[in-house]
């Protein structure tokens, strides 16, 4: 019999970011016990770095009117690229108005309609006076209305204390600092994690009727990205290393056409959607030539895809960074950037020396957001395993496809967290809970083993910064923007080598509790893993979709690759088994997205000039 902290609850939520924490709220609200678990405080998951806002279709400015859910689904199934399941989108459109509503009941300070006029992109813009104080909205990319709901450009920070407040005010237990390292399961079940405490290192269990894994995304695998430093993909990786449940999609890797040079923190999409402009080193607008009609608010594919294409005629600025564009706020006025555009205000001045009001942003497309993650079905039920849920960016839900638009992830959490959440308390008032303590006991021991041994094995040769260093180059430069097979058959190579010396990691430190060289050598070849099923789905994938773009197969090509990718890791396997299921088309049949793929030819032509 094994000695460890052993806790049990009805439902185990792994992640407090805003998508765990709603999720754990609709349980606790319906009278079940829930323990939380993150790697730090609530408040500093990375939905707290969210900017521009959230999707929901109010229709209440003057440039969102007419708007309702049908055009939701429609603009979020042409973003996907079809990717999509369209039940979810549909889902996911009616839903998002109610949620908005409730955060704001909750206490989220929304930007209201005021009555005035202003200018647009040269157009005056005059609201309605019936609907002055209502939520307002601005414009984001690829929506035919105006329907990003914002609170300046601090959403993420408003929307994750206001539900971390209910959290308090509910009592949920909440344990920080503490990472999960394996799902506890018997092939068909799940029943818990095996997780360690990164203050004291103890290994301690967790049991539950249901398990929740909403631990957001992977962009730290790549070496520039927005994302903050705790995201490394570990609840997906954990869920794939089970090797029953599969990731969809995890070759659909979405990069925002603004991260700050070169510090890559994100310029939120806000300052287009607000007016801003991109420009070259001839201070040239060059988007209107490629995109003659939504310019710099096509979706965030085409953008990042204009901008690297530009870039490679020889219109970037140089920089001892590589080359990058401009992006031009200037013009927006000190008003309206110290207010509404405030946090990447400061983030210019304080990470870059410089001030937007008067100063072009040097800004290059820069890896963002993970579309793929752990498969569910529309309940956010993970395929694979009884009594596991996952929902969030960690998830496949799957209401992104190939290609998430703006503010469309912030009303995913909430709408998840909610829909989802409600699945979660009905299963769980129904499962039951047993398992025998030796199948505890076996996966406490296999952590304790991993540790042991990294601890033991210090003269071991792979150093795990240089691993990570390696892994994180070879995503970056064969697997970014532009794809093609000679680059992903060597980044395949590359990862297959890169994750057979994991497993030959030597630590330079013995400590056993706050060691960040330990939690790094235990999580370093589970994201090497999902790395290779980012490589070795796009290497499979052989079209282009959304984010997804193959220069050898630069057409969509619905006839062979309608369908979503599974990634699958047995267990003792060297590489990810791919299958494929279809993607459920319910509306809207596939056809042209409106922007960017129509208008591919012209573009090339135009950009000459
Ligand atoms: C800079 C930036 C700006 C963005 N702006 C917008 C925007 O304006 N609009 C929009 O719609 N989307 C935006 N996004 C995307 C959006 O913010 C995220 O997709 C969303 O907030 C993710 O929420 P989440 O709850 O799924 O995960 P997160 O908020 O990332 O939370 C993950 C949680 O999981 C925990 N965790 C992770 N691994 C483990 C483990 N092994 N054990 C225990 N706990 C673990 C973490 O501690 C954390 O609490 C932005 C993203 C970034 C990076």
């Amino acid at each position: 019999m094994k000695h460890y902290d052993h806790f049990t609850t009805d439902v185990l939520v792994v992640g407090a970011g805003l998508a765990g924490e709603r999720a754990a709220i609709e349980a606790a609200s319906r009278g079940l016990n829930v323990i939380i678990l993150s790697l730090v405080p609530p408040r500093r998951s990375h939905s707290s770095a969210a900017q521009g806002g959230m999707q929901a279709a109010l229709g209440n400015s003057a440039m969102g009117k007419g708007d309702n859910p049908d055009v939701h689904f429609a603009d979020t199934v042409k973003g996907s690229d079809w990717g999509c399941d369209q039940d979810v989108a549909r889902l996911f459109a009616e839903n998002a108005p109610i949620a908005v509503r409730q955060m704001a009941y909750w206490g989220v300070p929304w930007n209201r309609v005021k009555a005035e006029k202003r200018i647009y992109d040269g157009k005056e813009i005059q609201e309605d006076p019936e609907k002055e104080g209502l939520i307002t909205a601005r414009n984001f990319g690829g929506t035919a209305k105006w329907r990003t709901c914002y609170t300046s450009d601090g959403t993420g920070h408003s929307l994750l204390y206001t539900m971390d407040s209910v959290v308090l005010k509910l009592g949920i237990t909440v344990h920080d600092r503490t990472e999960v390292l394996s799902l506890i399961h018997d092939d068909k079940r799940c029943f818990g994690v095996v997780s360690r405490c990164l203050r004291t290192g103890q290994l301690r269990v967790y049991t539950a009727r249901s398990t929740v894994i909403a631990t957001g995304g992977y962009g730290r695998l790549y070496g520039a990205s927005t994302n903050a430093v705790i995201n490394e993909g570990s609840g997906m990786f954990v869920a794939l290393e089970t090797g029953k449940v599969p990731l969809g999609n995890m070759e659909a890797v979405q990069f925002h056409p603004t991260g700050i040079v070169p510090t890559w923190i994100l310029i939120t999409e806000g300052a287009r959607g607000d007016g801003g402009y991109l420009l070259d080193k001839n201070h040239h607008r060059f988007m209107p030539d490629y995109e003659p009609k939504k310019k710099e608010l096509a979706s965030r594919d085409v953008v990042s895809r204009r901008i690297m294409q530009h870039i490679r005629k020889g219109y970037g600025v140089d920089s001892p960074h590589g080359p990058h564009v401009w992006l031009d706020i200037r013009h927006l006025g000190e008003k309206h950037i110290n207010t509404n555009l405030r946090e990447i205000a400061n983030i210019c001045r304080n990470f870059r020396g410089i001030d937007p009001v008067h100063d072009l942003i040097p800004v290059r497309p820069t890896q963002h957001y993970s579309m793929g993650g752990i498969r569910t079905d529309i309940n956010g039920i993970a395929y694979g395993l009884e009594g596991l849920f996952a929902l969030g960016e960690a998830a496949c839900w799957d209401l992104h496809g190939f290609n998430r638009l703006g503010g469309n992830s912030l009303a995913e959490t909430v709408v998840a967290g909610m829909v989802v959440g409600d699945k979660i308390a009905s299963y769980t008032r129904e499962a039951d809970l047993q398992y025998s303590s030796s199948l505890i006991d076996d996966h406490v021991g296999f952590q304790e083993d991993r540790i042991q041994a990294l601890i033991e094995a210090r003269n071991g040769d792979e150093n795990v910064y240089e691993l990570r260093r390696e892994m994180e180059e070879t995503l970056s430069e064969n697997v970014g923007i532009f794809r093609s097979e000679g680059p992903l058959k060597k980044a395949v190579s590359k990862l297959h080598e890169l994750l057979e010396r994991s497993y030959h990691v030597g630590l330079t430190s013995d400590g056993k509790g706050a060691n960040p060289e330990l939690a790094s050598a235990l999580r370093i070849t589970g994201m090497i893993k999902l790395a290779y099923c980012i490589a070795a789905g796009a290497l499979a994938r052989e079209e282009s979709r959304g984010s997804h773009y193959r220069e050898d197969f630069p057409a969509r090509d619905d006839d062979n690759w309608l369908k979503r990718t599974l990634a699958y890791w047995p267990e003792g396997a060297k590489e990810p088994v791919l299958e494929y299921e279809p993607v459920k088309i319910t509306e809207l049949p596939p056809g042209d997205r409106g922007y960017g793929e129509a208008t591919r030819e012209s573009a090339e032509s135009n950009s000459s000039s």
